[in-house]
């Protein structure tokens, strides 16, 4: 049985001001609840990290290189140096902003898994992908060509499937599209790793909050959210947390 994972992703938020909601959030967890992360800018790791020891903080990108002339990226090394245990890779603000491919998104897979983070690797369709009826082929080839090509603990990798359109919208597919896609999710981790693919953890990221969370856990395949905009207080994130049994 897999446990539920339920992370935060802060994007391009939070200063120094907002590490109490840091310490707040990382009072969640224990014994039978879900496993907790928060995935933080990367200014913030050190100072979170020390603030919460034994929380897990995560960064939301990494360079596939070990070091170089790489102006402004940072390596799995120096993340888990900043006191980080996990980081995302290929979330769709990357995709597209930085233009970074399912190749690309492999290769940093394989880095952080390699240094010894453990990894939140993002796929998700777009708004018109789902309206032309390929949502499930268009993210399960995704997938197939973002996986690392081996994993040593299936505890080392989550897969996040956000679709573009429900990421900071208010907007979730319905349960059975979750359900189908998460489904077909799951089926091409086995493909990939055999038995260990079905010890991967499939998340579910768009909109989630309090009050969906629930029925969002409900579905089959689903195990654990990554979730945006309500990570950033203690008040809107625990319920998500308590939510994931
Ligand atoms: P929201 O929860 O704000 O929709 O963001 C989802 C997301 O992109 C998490 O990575």
């Amino acid at each position: 049985t897999r446990r539920m994972l339920v992370a935060g992703n802060w994007k391009m938020h939070g200063v120094n001001s907002d590490l109490a909601e840091v310490v707040a959030i990382s009072q969640a967890g224990g014994q039978g609840s879900a496993d907790v992360a928060l995935c933080l800018p990367a200014t913030l790791i050190e100072r979170a990290a020390r603030a919460v020891p034994g929380f897990a903080i995560g960064g939301q990108d990494v360079h596939q290189a070990a070091k170089g002339a790489h102006t402004g990226c940072t390596s799995a090394a120096m993340l888990l140096d900043a006191g980080a245990s996990l980081v995302i890779v290929g979330h769709s603000e990357r995709r597209e902003a930085q233009g970074e491919t399912d190749t690309d998104v492999k290769a940093k897979a394989e880095a952080s898994l390699a240094a010894g983070l453990r990894v939140i690797l993002c796929v998700g369709e777009s708004d018109a992908v789902r309206e032309a009826g390929s949502a499930v082929e268009t993210v399960d080839a995704q997938l197939a060509a973002s996986l690392p090509s081996s994993i040593g603990d299936a505890a080392g990798l989550a897969v996040a499937y956000e679709p573009i359109w429900a990421i900071g919208t208010g907007k979730v597919p319905s349960l059975d599209e979750i359900a189908e896609m998460h489904s077909a999710l799951r089926n091409r981790l086995v493909t990939a790793y055999g038995q260990a693919g079905e010890q991967v953890r499939l998340l579910y990221g768009g909109s989630v909050k309090n009050s969906n969370a629930a029925e969002i856990f409900g579905v089959a395949n689903v195990d654990g959210a990554l979730v945006g905009g309500a990570s950033l207080t203690a008040r809107d994130f625990l319920p998500i947390v308590e939510a994931a049994v």
